[in-house]
C-alpha cells in the first residue's frame, strides 16, 4: 500500500482496530478529513477471545455498524462454560457473538472508507515529540522497498494503536509501566479440535497461572486465546505448553493440534496510570491502558472510547485549548476507571486456588446466582450514556454544526472540510 498522497489531515488516526476505525468513521462522518494507518495488511488476524458482548452489539448497532458484523455468519453465544480443577459450570449468557477479528475487524474499516475514511495499511506510524499549530506524525511503509518514511499534519491525532502503543515511543511521558504480576495474552486457531467442544457456548478455563478461552467462530474454526502468567510460558517452555497445561489442570479435553499451531504473544495486559492525552494528541483503546481480558470487554470499550471521545476531537478541531487533555483524561477515568479496577481485583482473585473453589463452589450450589454473575459480566456500565449521546451528537454533526464537508469519489473527505479547516490554522 503507498503512502497517503496528502501531506495535511484533519485528523490521523494510527491502528484499525475497533477503536481506530470507529473513532476515524464517525469524524469522518462530521465532515473531516480522516487518515487511518495500520502497520499490519489487512485482514488480519488480532489475540483475542472474538466475543462480542451484549452490550457491545448494542452499540455497534447504535452507531450503524452492526449489520455488516452480522452478516459475517458469527455464532450466537449462549452459554458460558466454566472449567476449573474444583468447578464445571454452564450457565445462560446474554446473548452474544462470536465473530474472528480478522473479519470483524476487516468490516469495520470498510465502514469507514465507505464514511470517506483514506486508510493505508502496511504503515507503521510514529508520533513526533513536539506539537505546534498541528501534531506531525512520521509515516514508515512496511513493504519491502519503500524506504523514506514520509510526515504528515494533523489538526487532532488518536493513537489507537492497542497494548504497548508503539506509535508513542518518541514521547517519554507516555512511557507505560506493566502491572506487576500482570498477565501476557495468547492465541491460536485451529479447525481441528474435539466435537466435545460446542457451538454457541464460550468454554472459559481456569488455572493458577492463567485462563484459556475456547470459542467456535464461522466457518467452524476454534478460536483459543489465553491470558497467562509468564512464568506459566518459562516453566512450561512454549505458549502452546502452557495453554495445555492450564487445560489439563482445569480438567478440559487435550487438543493435540494446539501444538503445531501458529501461536502469537501479546506483552503485558495490565499497564499502570497510562497518560492518555497530550497537546492535540488523544489515546484510545487498549493504547490507552487495558486490563486482563477475563470479563471479555476490550473491544466494548474500545468502540466506547472511540464514541466518548468525539464531541471532544471536533472542539479541538474547531480550536485546541490545553483544558482538553485534562478533558479526556477525566472522561476516560469516569468511563473505565472503576472498570478497571474491578477487572484486576477479579484477575487477582483467579490467582487465589481457594477462593476459586469456594466461587466455583458456591456458583455450582446455585444455578440462578451464577446466571446473574454472568448476566452482570455481560453488560457494560456506560454503554446506555454513550448511546444516548450518540444519538444527539451524530445528528448534530450531520446537520453541519461540527464541520462541512462530505465522503468525495477518491475515498477521502471532500477537500472542502480540510481546506477549511487549514486555511483557520493559526499560522507557525
Ligand atoms: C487473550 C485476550 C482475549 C481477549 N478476549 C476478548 C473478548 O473476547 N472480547 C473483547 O471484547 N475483548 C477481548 N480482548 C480485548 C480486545 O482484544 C482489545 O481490547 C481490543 O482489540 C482493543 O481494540 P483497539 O482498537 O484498542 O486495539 P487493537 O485491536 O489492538 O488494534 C490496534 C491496531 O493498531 C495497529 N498498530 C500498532 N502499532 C501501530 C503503529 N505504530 N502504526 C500503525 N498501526 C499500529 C495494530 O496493527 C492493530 O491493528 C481480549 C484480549 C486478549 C489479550
Amino acid at each position: 500500500m503507498k503512502l497517503p498522497e496528502l501531506p495535511y489531515w484533519d485528523a490521523v488516526v494510527i491502528g484499525a482496530g475497533p477503536a481506530g476505525s470507529v473513532a476515524a468513521r464517525l469524524l469522518a462522518q462530521s465532515g473531516a478529513r480522516v487518515l487511518l494507518v495500520d502497520r499490519k495488511r489487512f485482514p488480519r488476524q488480532k489475540i483475542c477471545g472474538a466475543c462480542w458482548s451484549a452490550s457491545g452489539l448494542e452499540l455497534l448497532e447504535a452507531i450503524g455498524v452492526r449489520s455488516g458484523i452480522d452478516a459475517l455468519a458469527g455464532i450466537k453465544l449462549r452459554q458460558l462454560h466454566l472449567r476449573s480443577s474444583c468447578a464445571n459450570l454452564r450457565v445462560p449468557m446474554p446473548e452474544g457473538l462470536a465473530v474472528s477479528r480478522a473479519a470483524a475487524d476487516t468490516v469495520l474499516v470498510q465502514y469507514a472508507i465507505e464514511a470517506g475514511v483514506r486508510f493505508c495499511p502496511n504503515v507503521r506510524a510514529v508520533v513526533e515529540p513536539t506539537s505546534e499549530n498541528t501534531r506531525r506524525v512520521r509515516l514508515h511503509s512496511e513493504c519491502p522497498g519503500d524506504l523514506s518514511p514520509m510526515g504528515v499534519e494533523a489538526g487532532i491525532v488518536f493513537a489507537a494503536d492497542g497494548l504497548g502503543h508503539s506509535s508513542l515511543c518518541e514521547l517519554p511521558e507516555f512511557e507505560q509501566q506493566a502491572v506487576k504480576d500482570s498477565h501476557i495474552g495468547a492465541g491460536c486457531t485451529t479447525t481441528d479440535f474435539p466435537a466435545s467442544l460446542q457451538t454457541g457456548t464460550i468454554h472459559m478455563v481456569i488455572g493458577r497461572a492463567g485462563y484459556v478461552g475456547l470459542v467456535i467462530v464461522e466457518s467452524s474454526v476454534l478460536n483459543v486465546a489465553a491470558a497467562l502468567a509468564p512464568s506459566l510460558v518459562r516453566q512450561e517452555g512454549s505458549l502452546a505448553n502452557a495453554v495445555t497445561a492450564v487445560l489439563r489442570e482445569g480438567g478440559f479435553p487435550a487438543i493435540p493440534a494446539l501444538a503445531d499451531a501458529d501461536w502469537c504473544g501479546t506483552p503485558h495486559l495490565t499497564r499502570r496510570e497510562p497518560r492518555v492525552a497530550a497537546k492535540r494528541l488523544f489515546v484510545l483503546g487498549d493504547a490507552a491502558g487495558y486490563a486482563e481480558p477475563f470479563t471479555g470487554e476490550g473491544m466494548t470499550w474500545a468502540v466506547m472510547g472511540a464514541c466518548a471521545v468525539q464531541p471532544l476531537a471536533q472542539r479541538a478541531l474547531r480550536s485546541w485549548h490545553p483544558k482538553m487533555i485534562w478533558e479526556w483524561t477525566a472522561i476516560c477515568r469516569r468511563m473505565f476507571g472503576r472498570r478497571h479496577l474491578g477487572c484486576r481485583a477479579l484477575a487477582g482473585l483467579l490467582r487465589i486456588p481457594l477462593a476459586v473453589s469456594g466461587v466455583g463452589r458456591l456458583l455450582g450450589m446455585s444455578p440462578y446466582l451464577a446466571s446473574q454473575v454472568v448476566k452482570v459480566m455481560g453488560r457494560t456500565p456506560g454503554t446506555e450514556a454513550i448511546k444516548r449521546s450518540l444519538g444527539y451528537e451524530l445528528q448534530d454533526s450531520r446537520n453541519g454544526h461540527c464541520c462541512s464537508g462530505a465522503p468525495d469519489q477518491s475515498g477521502g473527505s471532500s477537500g472542502t472540510r480540510a481546506e477549511s479547516y487549514l486555511s483557520n490554522r493559526p499560522a507557525g
